[in-house]
């Protein structure tokens, strides 16, 4: 059996860790991808490899040209054809209000979280596209929650660069409709992982849980099931969709 191929980026850690899992049980070759932690990447690897599924492990800043050029070769070369795309890497800095917003730090978090879906797209698109001689595919962006709320006092920055990959998501969507690639994306919630660190507030899901519907935070296996159902066959009427899985907010 030929195996289907994922590149998951981002996945070292959190969110993108337990989807390259979920999609190693379910026979995917996998292309994990992260942008420093080498050893949170093993780990995932070491996981996969245990359960007697088959992936590679590729750093690489996906915010890079030059490292996404490198990124898919080294997939194509070690895994062979991508049939899904989880453009999942993405940060956030420390929680502030517009006047904190410096343009150095408005631009690397646009270019994290933007750019890199840009970059990464387009190269799956290359190998995906029937037009291209591909044998088509699925794309799946993970967005936020914050895109419809848009994190005021915490980061405009971070919500808008998930609105924007929102926008993207629909507009790719239209673009290859007929050429056999269907793109979709999943706006997660509060969900448990290191990035609240990041903004400063490690226990922040815990602080907010009394304000989710369901009344706790989210498990990173939670957004995982999503995302592998967009990719997956089973959601193969569904394009340009964006789907919430956020506990009701
Ligand atoms: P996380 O635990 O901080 O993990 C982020 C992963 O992305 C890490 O593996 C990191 O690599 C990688 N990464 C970051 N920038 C990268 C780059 N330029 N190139 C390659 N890899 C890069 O984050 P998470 O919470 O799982 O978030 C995953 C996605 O879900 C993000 O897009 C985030 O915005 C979104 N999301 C998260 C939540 C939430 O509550 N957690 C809610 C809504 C949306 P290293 O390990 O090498 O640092």
């Amino acid at each position: 059996m030929v195996d289907k191929v994922v590149l998951i980026t981002g996945s070292a850690r959190g969110i993108g860790a337990a989807t390259a899992q979920l999609f190693a049980r379910q026979g995917y070759a996998v292309c994990i991808n992260y942008k420093t932690n080498a050893e949170a990447a093993e780990r995932v690897a070491t996981a996969i490899h245990s359960q007697g599924g088959r992936c590679i492990s590729v750093p690489a800043d996906v915010s890079r040209e030059q490292d996404v050029m490198r990124l898919f070769s080294t997939m194509d070369r070690e895994l062979g054809t991508l049939s899904v795309l989880v453009n999942n890497a993405g940060i956030l800095r420390t929680q502030c209000r517009l006047e904190g917003l410096s343009e150095e730090r408005i631009n690397t978090v646009l270019i994290n979280n933007v750019t890199s879906c840009f970059l990464c797209s387009r190269e799956a698109v290359k190998r995906m596209s029937t037009k291209n001689g591909g044998a088509g595919g699925t794309i799946v962006n993970v967005s936020s929650i914050a895109a419809k709320y848009g994190s005021p006092n915490e980061y405009l920055d971070y919500a808008a660069s998930k609105g924007a990959m929102d926008s993207f998501t629909k507009g790719l969507s239209l673009e290859v409709a007929d050429e056999g690639i269907r793109v979709n994306g999943v706006r997660p919630g509060h969900v448990y992982t290191d990035i609240h660190a990041d903004g400063g507030e490690p226990g922040r899901v815990d602080r907010l849980s009394g304000k989710i519907p369901l009344k706790r935070g989210g498990r990173p296996e939670e957004i995982a099931e999503a995302i592998y159902w967009l990719a997956s066959e089973k959601s193969s009427f569904a394009t340009g969709t964006v789907i919430d899985v956020a506990g009701g907010l």
